[in-house]
């Protein structure tokens, strides 16, 4: 297998490096993002400026959110900013936030008028929330339903849903009020008949996270609850968004390097002290 990825990636440099885009688009957009990006970021920023012509926003959001994040926001500062607007609008609220949160406030505002109204007004709701609570981890993309809705038109719901949604394996289910009232999984869904209501199927006793939990907390809830995803709310249990696994796994990374600076820190003052 190994062998024959080289063999692909040679083909994917040698369309790049002839500006053959046809078959660079084949060849490229053939491998994982993460592949993807690992390959982008070899690149210098000639072969870069290329590839933003070659790419629509909406694949090269696939790519950047594969990227460190401090590399994406050089990134930014050398495209053009209609393209990276529309990058920007593509990704997860929640990555496009994270990268807002970098870049300098003129910046973030000439990219919020040039993008679509509708990701514009989440990206801003979004930037509101504090740094390191659920709120600012959140993500808008996911799939509400009603719960006097039934099975089948659950179902036909969800195929206009699902292309943008984070995650579909849990459906949040909302009452008259927008307030969150029940939680099924797609493999609940699946089994049930056409007919039934959602509302006998749910389950009611729903774990959720409200908007200004730290990070680290949401991340035990995580580790106890063992859930996919978890849901955000205010403190009127009106869904605001959702928080998804890889998306903790970040926070956990980011949280045991800090414990390991602050213990490395600790024992370099010991051994000053013994001198
Ligand atoms: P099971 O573990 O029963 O085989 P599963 O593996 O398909 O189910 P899990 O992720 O384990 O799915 O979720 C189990 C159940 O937990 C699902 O029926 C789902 O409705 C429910 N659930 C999901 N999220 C929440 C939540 N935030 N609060 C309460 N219950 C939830
Ligand atoms: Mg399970």
């Amino acid at each position: 297998y190994e062998e024959q990825f080289q063999v692909h990636i040679e083909k994917v440099n040698t369309a790049l490096q002839e500006g053959e885009i046809e078959v660079f688009r084949e060849s490229f957009l053939d491998i994982h993002p993460y592949d993807q990006a690992m390959f982008f970021n070899q690149q210098d920023e000639e072969a870069r400026g290329q590839i933003y012509t070659y790419l629509s926003p909406e694949e090269m959001s696939e790519i950047l959110i594969n990227i460190d994040l401090e590399d994406v926001t050089a990134f930014f500062e050398e495209m053009d900013p209609r393209y990276a607007a529309m990058i920007l609008a593509e990704m997860p609220t929640d990555d496009a936030v994270d990268v807002l949160n970098e870049l300098d406030k003129e910046k973030v505002a000439s990219y919020l008028t040039i993008m679509d109204q509708e990701s514009a007004n989440e990206i801003k709701q979004l930037l509101h929330y504090e740094e390191k609570t659920a709120g600012s981890i959140m993500t808008t993309e996911y799939v509400s339903i009603y719960n006097n809705m039934t099975v089948s038109e659950t179902m036909r719901l969800l195929k206009t849903e699902a292309p943008d949604a984070e995650t579909i394996y849990y459906l949040f289910v909302l009452d008259g009020d927008k307030r969150l009232v029940g939680v099924l999984s797609i493999r609940d869904l699946i089994i049930a008949d056409d007919e039934t209501k959602i509302e006998e199927l749910m389950s009611t006793k729903v774990v959720a996270v409200s908007v200004a939990k730290d990070q680290e907390e949401v991340a035990q809830m995580f580790r106890d609850y063992d859930f996919l995803a978890l849901p955000v709310v205010d403190f009127q249990d009106h869904l605001l968004g959702i928080i998804t696994v890889d998306d903790i796994l970040d926070v956990m990374e980011e949280e045991a390097s800090e414990d390991y600076s602050m213990l490395a820190a600790m024992s370099n003052t010991d051994i000053k002290d013994d001198n």
